[in-house]
């Protein structure tokens, strides 16, 4: 019981790095909202260049930065079409609602991921009645499919097909750098295909805050005025900038390991009865799998992991969610399993337990991050 706890709940835990911290303690800084910040400048231009964009802006979430890419590609009165299991339409509060007056049109997916055909049909007739289509939002890796990476060709497709129909496109990147690593398909790939792309510094590439919104030169400029709408201007950024660039230079090939990690996580819950992986294959760094009813309710499991030192999150129903991530090692993963097998067991063995209380210990929501 003296072993360390191991934190799977999501890949945003990580703590800086003593590298990454030095990067940030020794960051030159300006006011940003003065462009006169060094290192946010140069964030910026190491990945818009990372991303085959003209220009790129830091923003403070992830949040902000789809909601700035939505604000962008449509006006009130106007829709985008998007994967129904997707962050922007399931966990940002129906910001686009909120803050832009725009209308979400949701397209059923398998593991996050729909057929290009589906689409068709879906652009709305010029008609006093309807709202206006304007945009096709993708989410690569997709969280709630269990950090499934999208087929390249199925994905071109999409956007091949919305740019013929006049649409503007946007990915939402949270986690691009894992598809770039479990595809070595490099990110301007990825990228080249959207008008705007979003990318999280915060999920698996570690640092401690930030995002970033990258396009052509003229949306970013328009992407700044609503960052500023929006509350998001911010001042000596590049306290928080340094770590977002540290972490993009040196912390993108090693999210290899954590799909590695992703694996034996994956390969222990397989081996343990009235568990399923839900995706059946892990393909990054996401592992979702599904409790049996007959082991009680998934709430119930996770807080008796807890208990023992392992965090996971309840994902929704039966589903639980485990990410692997920068702070966790091999050890820490086989220490898991260890853990999860124990707590199966205990619960086979008192089905009275199963059914108990379902109290969170730690911080969860099904719509985890
Ligand atoms: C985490 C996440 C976001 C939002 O990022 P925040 O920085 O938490 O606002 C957006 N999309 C996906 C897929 C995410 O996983």
């Amino acid at each position: 019981m003296s072993e360390k706890l191991v934190d799977l709940r999501s890949d945003t835990v990580t703590r800086p790095t003593p590298a990454m911290r030095a990067a940030i303690a020794q960051a030159a800084v300006g006011d940003d909202v003065f462009h006169e910040d060094p290192t946010t400048n140069e964030l910026q231009e190491v990945l818009a260049e990372t991303l085959g964009k003209e220009a790129a802006l830091f923003v403070p979430s992830g949040t902000m930065s789809n909601q700035i890419a939505v604000r962008l590609h449509c006006r009130p009165g106007e829709e985008f079409l998007c994967e129904a299991g997707c962050h922007i339409y399931n966990y940002e509060q129906g910001a686009y609602a909120q803050l832009s007056g725009v209308v979400a049109r949701p397209v059923p997916g398998r593991y996050g991921i729909f057929q290009p055909e589906q689409l068709h049909g879906m652009i709305r007739p010029e008609d006093e009645h309807l709202v206006r289509t304007r945009l096709v939002c993708l989410e690569n890796t997709h969280n709630r499919g269990g950090g499934r990476v999208w087929p390249y060709e199925t994905l071109e497709a999409v956007c091949r097909w919305a740019h013929q129909n006049g649409l503007r496109t946007h990915l939402d990147g949270a986690r691009l750098f894992n598809a770039v690593v479990a595809t070595g398909i490099p990110a301007r790939e990825w990228a080249q295909h959207f008008d705007t792309v979003s990318v999280c510094f915060s999920k698996g590439l570690g640092a401690p805050v930030g995002s970033a919104l990258a396009g052509s030169k003229e949306l970013i400029y328009e992407a700044r005025r609503h960052r500023k709408l929006f509350g998001g201007g911010m001042r000596q950024a590049g306290v928080i900038a340094a770590g977002a660039l540290y972490a993009l230079q040196h912390h993108v090939e090693r999210l290899a390991e954590d799909h590695q990690n992703a694996q034996l996580l994956a390969q222990g819950i397989a081996q343990i009865p009235g568990l399923e992986l839900d995706p059946p294959e892990v393909q990054t760094n996401i592992v979702v799998f599904r409790v049996e009813e007959t082991l009680g309710p998934a709430e119930a499991l996770v807080e008796l992991l807890a208990q023992r030192g392992v965090l996971m999150i309840p994902f929704g129903g039966q589903l639980i969610r485990a990410v692997t991530h920068l702070d966790v090692t091999r050890r820490d993963v086989e220490q898991a399993v260890d853990t999860l097998a124990q707590v199966v067991d205990h619960l086979r063995r008192n089905p009275q337990a199963a059914a108990a209380g379902t109290q969170h210990a730690y911080g969860s929501s099904p719509g985890a991050e």
